[in-house]
């Protein structure tokens, strides 16, 4: 069996990027790719990022009982189906659930010694600039993303480990060898 990761921190911080890279270098790492209800960005694929459902597709695997956790956030529905993530962890693969912190809280509730980890930005105003600068979001989103972030940083010491992404390459290694050891 593989091993359950759970990550989190805050939008913009740069959590995708490290993920793709870790994916790149270590094939034994998978992304569970979530379902939600927000509308994809022009570099997403579907299928790939996310699997881009309707609010009522969304509601009707709620009521199926098919998610391993879900949340709310900023208006949209954000899940991870079950299935995927069983399927992946049986055939040995570390699978890394990349989810805001509501959903992460159920996350541990279920699984109580998960490998967790929370990734912070160097402060919020490094997370700012780069949210503006990513240019995906309008300012309301971006605003009410910056809200949501302050937010989620008091649960960081819920996470086993807390990696600042201050220089991309040292939290790229850091988080890998978090991974690795399994600890
Ligand atoms: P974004 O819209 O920027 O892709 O994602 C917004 C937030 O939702 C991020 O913090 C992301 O990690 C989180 N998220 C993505 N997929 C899931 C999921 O399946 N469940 C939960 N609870 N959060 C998710």
């Amino acid at each position: 069996m593989g091993r359950l990761v759970l990550y989190s921190g805050c939008s913009g911080v740069g959590k995708g990027t490290i993920l793709k890279e870790l994916m790149r270098r270590d094939e034994n790492i998978k992304l569970s790719v979530s379902n939600t209800t927000r509308a994809p960005r022009p570099d997403e694929v579907d299928g790939v990022d996310y699997n881009f459902v309707s609010k009522e597709e969304f509601e009707k695997v709620i009521a199926e009982d098919g998610y391993l956790e879900y949340a709310k956030y900023c208006d949209n529905y954000y899940g991870t189906p079950i299935k995927q993530v069983n399927d992946m962890l049986t055939q040995g693969y570390n699978v890394v659930l990349e989810i805001e912190v509501q959903g992460g809280l159920q996350v541990m509730e279920n699984f109580p010694n998960i490998l967790s980890i929370f990734i912070l930005p160097p402060s919020l105003e490094a997370l700012a600039e780069r949210l503006r600068g990513r240019g995906t979001e309008d300012e309301d989103t971006i605003k009410k993303r910056l809200k949501q972030a302050e937010h989620e940083m008091k649960y960081k010491d819920r996470y086993k480990h807390v990696v600042v992404n201050d220089k991309l390459e040292d939290a790229i290694n850091e988080i890998h060898n978090i991974i690795i050891n399994g600890k």
